[in-house]
């Protein structure tokens, strides 16, 4: 073989998976159109947001790069989802679009086993439904760009295929098309005929972007800033965040009703509306069309203006993805405060590409169809950078495992985001492009923000990809927060201390309590407690974070920790991969189509197929106790 592992794409998929299988020891190629636009960011500058802002330290966490990255170009970051409490709560940060594309190319160049090479993936090598490499047109030399005219065969272990939106890529602008992945982008042809060849069941779906606009022609002073704060990393490796720069505002405007009569006057223009697209787009990432539309009572859309550059004037439009034709854009941005003078650098488009249904893959991420191939990204039909990065991560790591012949990763969904994330592709499929939203895991107060080390980095641990210094860092930060509950622990509280309490803004005691005991009050604060006992040397905000959460919330996370042993005993429960779902009569026909197709891997999952109903669950446990095949 020439290789262990090929990765195709450079994209926010590709670039996780290249680097993990590089990492886990497997000589890996990372094929790609153009090396250039590594790590590109077509859509918004941002990384993190609800639930995304977990992935991303969850990626951190088991040894990935997309939190190291981020922390290293950001240029704006907040908290958000603090209303919301520690199960919400996270990161949002803006990249410099320059810096991250070119940070992840230097970390890919630098990184020992991976060798990185520009070309265009035609076709799969298949033998016994056995992927063993692929097809490519290579680039001959990056000065000419010229692609050689013969079909060159790379042979691999695994093959991991991170397309995103270039498979048949076509971009719209009102009536407009253009053939592209999108915009400065060629899209790759005939790799869906290749994939459809084989039996994949290829959709189409649909995301978008909004206008860019120059900030010098804003009245920034007619819009509401939105300043940076003083906030942690996302890299469980970096102590504290040194931007190059002092960090940049966004700002904050909104449409009205002059923006959203241009917009239904024009609704038929939009390549959406219009018919023009035949991809499905994202429920929970609206163009402004879609919202008009599914909204019309509302006065009022928010709209963030986010500087994509430190040192260019270029403002991500945040709020206002469309496919209008570029004159209407243009009318209906100068409608909103502060940019009624506006100049529009780039019209905001629409892009259809294909994806796989993801209900053709296993929790590993490899396909059913194929043994050896696996899918990451926005081509099994989920939308962004951290979802694609997430998945990616996992592909990359699992085709290094089945490349080495060892035990697969399936991460659970008590484990993390990404295990929701996995599981809710791989079990409920996509009827359109998938977003991760914290209502998605039933366990959200134990996923949180500031524990994805606890939950993740032992596991990247025992696969070989949580290096020696990520595991010290986390030993000593596991070692601070269990010292300083004990600290919590060791001090009481009695009535003798009620003056100071009551100063500050604690209630009084009328029982012996310990300071741990004491903090579940409500209204005590952790930053309380340390003024009445302050430790000897300062804990990190960011480990005090922790404390406070562990102490206040204790009694839910137990309760949590209870239902996920429960259902972990559904996990473990495996069922038997050459089951006949046929033969199973006692099971409603729709059920066994359903089972059949998605062949769950355990009890658990099979719980979770949509339409599969709890008593069709019930037959197929009995059926296995008979069979003995049982936990
Ligand atoms: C116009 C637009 C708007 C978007 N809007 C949003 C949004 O609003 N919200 C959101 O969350 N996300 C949005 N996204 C999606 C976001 O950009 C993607 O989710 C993310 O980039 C997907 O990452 P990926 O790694 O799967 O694919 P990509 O980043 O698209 O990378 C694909 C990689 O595969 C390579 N490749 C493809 N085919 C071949 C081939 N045959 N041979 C060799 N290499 C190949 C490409 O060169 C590239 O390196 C948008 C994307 C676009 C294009």
């Amino acid at each position: 073989m020439d290789y262990d592992v090929i990765v195709v794409g450079t994209g926010h998929a590709g670039c996780e998976a290249a680097l993990a299988a590089a990492r886990l020891g497997c000589r890996t190629l990372a094929l790609t159109l153009n090396l250039e636009r590594t790590a590109h960011m077509p859509c918004n500058c941002s990384i993190g947001g609800p639930a995304k802002g977990h992935l991303v330290r969850e990626i951190d966490a088991l040894g990935g790069q997309m939190g190291i990255n981020t922390d290293l170009t950001l240029t704006h970051i907040r908290f958000v989802g603090t209303g919301k409490g520690p199960a919400v709560r996270t990161l949002r940060a803006h990249a410099d679009k320059s810096l991250y594309p070119a940070w992840m190319l230097a970390t890919l160049r630098q990184q020992p086993n991976l060798t990185l090479m520009e070309g265009k993936v035609e076709d799969l090598l298949v033998r016994d439904e056995t992927c063993y490499g692929v097809s490519v047109f290579l680039k001959l030399g990056a000065s000419s760009g010229a692609v050689s005219e013969t079909l060159t065969e790379i042979t691999a272990r695994a093959v991991v295929l991170t397309t995103g939106t270039f498979l048949n890529g076509l971009c719209h602008i009102g009536e407009k098309k253009v053939q592209a992945a999108r915009f400065g982008d060629p899209p790759a042809v005939g790799l869906t005929e290749a994939l459809r060849q084989r039996g994949f069941r290829i959709g189409r779906f649909k995301t978008g972007t909004t206008p860019r606009v120059d900030k010098k022609s804003v009245d920034l002073s007619r819009l509401t800033e939105v300043p940076s704060e003083p906030c942690p990393p996302f890299s469980y490796l970096h102590d504290r965040l040194e931007p190059p720069h002092p960090l940049l505002p966004c700002w904050q405007t909104f449409t009205n009703e002059r923006t959203h009569a241009i917009i239904r006057e024009n609704l038929h223009r939009s390549a959406m509306y219009g018919g023009h697209i035949v991809g499905i787009g994202p429920r929970y990432c609206p163009s402004i069309e879609d919202k008009i539309v599914r909204f019309p009572d509302k006065p009022h859309h928010p709209v963030f203006l986010e500087q994509e550059y430190w040192d260019r004037d270029d403002l991500y439009v945040q709020g206002m993805s469309t496919s209008l034709p570029e004159e209407v854009q243009l009318a209906f941005l100068r409608t909103l405060p502060g940019l009624e003078e506006v100049v529009m650098l780039r019209p905001g488009y629409a892009v259809e590409y294909d994806m796989v249904y993801p209900d053709q893959l296993y929790p590993t991420l490899m396909t059913k169809r194929v043994r050896g191939l696996f899918l990451a990204g926005q081509i099994n039909g989920t939308s962004g950078y951290e979802e694609a990065a997430a998945q990616g991560l996992i592909a990359g790591i699992n085709a290094a495992l089945y490349a080495q012949g060892r035990e697969p990763l399936v991460l659970e969904r008590s484990h993390s985001y990404i295990g929701v994330l996995i599981d809710d592709l791989v079990t409920k499929g996509v009827e359109d492009p998938y977003r991760m939203l914290t209502g998605r895991a039933e366990h959200r107060l134990h996923l949180r923000h500031d524990n994805a080390d606890e939950r993740l980095t032992p596991i990247g641990r025992d696969i070989g990809l949580v290096d020696d210094e990520r595991w010290r860092r986390f030993q000593a930060r596991q070692a601070q927060i269990e010292a300083e509950l004990r600290r919590l622990d060791s001090l009481e509280i009695s009535g003798k201390h009620n003056p100071q309490l009551v100063a500050l803004g604690g209630t009084p005691v009328n029982t012996r309590l310990t300071a741990r005991e004491y903090l579940r009050r409500p209204e005590v604060t952790y930053a309380m407690l340390t003024q009445l006992f302050p430790p000897e040397t300062p804990v990190p905000p960011e480990i005090a974070e922790v404390v406070e959460i562990r102490v206040k919330y204790e009694i839910y996370l137990r309760k949590q920790q209870q239902q996920i042993e429960q259902m972990r005993k559904m996990e473990d429960w495996l069922i038997p991969e050459d089951i006949d779902y046929e033969a199973l009569t006692a099971i409603s026909r729709e059920s066994r189509e359903k089972l059949a197709r998605v062949r769950p891997r355990t009890i658990g999952q099979a719980a979770r197929i949509p339409g599969v109903r709890p008593a069709d669950i019930a037959c197929l446990m009995i059926y296995l106790w008979r069979g003995r095949s049982s936990p």
